[in-house]
């Protein structure tokens, strides 16, 4: 008798678990109206401070006020202004020596540019490097004064990307302290010519900065046969250096930023702040893709029109019913032009940073998996479980990084914030690898949302906003954990 007491409480018990289906305060119909919107033609790709992206705004943060989100305390809306400079590449740049010519969109780069017309000596510096403790000064007897310099790119730390960019600034400034005019690099780098063009070859964005005139023209010459730099080591000859900048001007973009209060006394001074980026590249030929005068709109659908529903829909469903610590939502600006949006952000937090306790970031490449999503930073910090058990309630299964060898995790506006030592994770989309399936759409214009799978997009949405409920629900500190340790402040 007690036996099958105990038996049928515990069927009954079961049955009701299995019965207690989350109820998510958003529907698949409103979901799809959003990533329709977000990803329309009219909206022209969402390219930082365009008015396409500035309409994506207005939208977000309306259906925020709807939902009740707040603004961040002390503000009256939900934007954040980021002052950003506009730069079309030179209208004409050219080096000549001798009878040799190197020019823009072929064997020269222009990146930092400089109205200049100039015919003087162009002198070899090695690496253009100076160490005093290390006894380096490849400028040591030389005279550059109103001179061109030719080095070799990179530091003493190699010519990896890395490298090379953490370097660039410095050997400007060696160069520029020495009085030349100009800086040339030979690129000597495994990165082929033609990607280092088509990233700094093209239109660009910078975060306004109040002076850049004191540094000088600089830019990266393709070495060939004969290289410039048997050209130029200890010929020093008379090179005509001749670069037009082009226009630039100044634009604002926005970050939109807002808060959910938590339920619980203690917690809810602590934050998780769920962020998704909602710009995407534009048009034609700033969209660096292949487009036809039929289709010539990145529309963004997957990257990151998922992520930004998925932002909206969690926003809605925890202001309806907010969870024990509060929220912060950002949607940010910028991704697309370096991560700009959310290192603004996190240089100029509307609450303090150390308030934030965590970061579940989303965006994604793609997807070619309707039963998975990716945790990008699986095993970095202590929210794995809750993660994964998010996935599971909806019928999908969690994934880790599809591609360790891209660096996903440092893509990603999540970095922003792991760099200020707030644990961070990023939930993409579903790729069981990367393939075909994923780069036939990954920053084209085919990604539309009239292919997008919408009993996905719900699941998918689902399994983020049930994810940032746990973890804000969550019981403990937050905290890296393993070799994720190295981010921790
Ligand atoms: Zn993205």
């Amino acid at each position: 008798m007690k036996k099958s007491c105990i038996a049928f409480l515990l069927m009954v018990c079961t049955a009701q678990v299995f019965s207690q289906e989350i109820k998510f305060n958003f529907t698949k119909p409103e979901l799809e109206a959003h990533l329709m919107y977000i990803a329309s033609d009219e909206l022209a790709g969402r390219r930082t401070a365009s008015a396409g992206e500035r309409l994506a705004a207005e939208y977000i943060a309306l259906h925020l006020e709807n939902y009740g989100v707040k603004p961040a305390p002390g503000e009256a809306d939900f934007f954040q202004k980021i002052p950003f400079t506009n730069f079309l590449p030179p209208k004409t740049a050219k080096l000549t020596i001798g009878n040799t010519n190197f020019k823009i969109g072929d064997n020269l780069l222009i990146i930092n540019e400089k109205n200049i017309d100039t015919k003087t000596e162009i002198v070899f510096a090695g690496s253009g490097w100076v160490d005093e403790a290390l006894g380096i000064d490849d400028y040591k007897g030389l005279d550059v004064k109103g001179k061109i310099v030719l080095t070799i790119i990179g530091s003493p730390d190699g010519n990896s990307p890395n490298a090379v960019f953490q370097s660039m600034a410095q050997k400007q400034k060696f160069a520029a302290d020495r009085g030349a005019v100009a800086l040339l690099e030979a690129y000597r780098m495994a990165l082929p010519w033609q990607i280092a063009q088509s990233f700094f070859g093209k239109e660009r964005m910078e975060i306004a900065t109040p002076d850049s005139s004191g540094t000088l023209l600089y830019g990266w010459v393709r070495e060939e046969n004969p290289g410039i730099m048997t050209m130029v080591n200890g010929i020093n000859p008379i090179a005509h250096l001749q670069v037009e900048r082009g226009d630039s001007k100044s634009l604002d973009a926005l970050n939109i930023v807002g808060v959910i209060e938590g339920t619980d006394e203690l917690l809810k001074n602590e934050f998780v702040l769920l962020s998704a980026h909602y710009d995407h590249v534009g048009v034609g030929k700033q969209g660096g893709g292949a487009y036809t005068a039929q289709d010539s709109i990145f529309n963004g659908a997957r990257d990151n029109g998922i992520g930004t529903v998925a932002l909206m829909a969690a926003a809605k469903d925890l202001a309806a019913n907010p969870p024990k610590r509060s929220v912060l939502v950002l949607a940010c600006t910028a991704e697309e032009m370096g991560l700009l949006g959310s290192q603004w952000y996190a240089d100029h937090p509307m609450i303090p940073l150390d308030k934030m306790v965590f970061n579940l970031n989303t965006d994604g490449a793609g997807y070619n998996s309707t039963k998975h999503f990716n945790l990008i930073g699986m095993g970095m910090t202590n929210t794995d479980a809750e993660l994964k058990k998010a996935g599971q309630q909806v019928g999908l299964t969690m994934l880790g990084d599809p591609a360790p060898e891209q660096n996903l995790y440092e893509r990603s506006d999540n970095i922003s914030f792991a760099r200020k030592g707030i644990p961070a994770v990023d939930m993409a989309p579903g790729i069981t690898e990367m393939n075909e399936e994923i780069y036939k759409n990954y920053h084209q214009v085919t990604d539309n949302p009239g292919t997008i799978d919408y009993d996905y997009l719900l699941k998918f949405c689902q399994a983020y906003t049930l994810a940032a409920r746990l973890i804000a629900d969550k019981t403990g500190k937050i905290e890296w954990i393993g070799e994720a340790k190295i981010f921790e402040k």
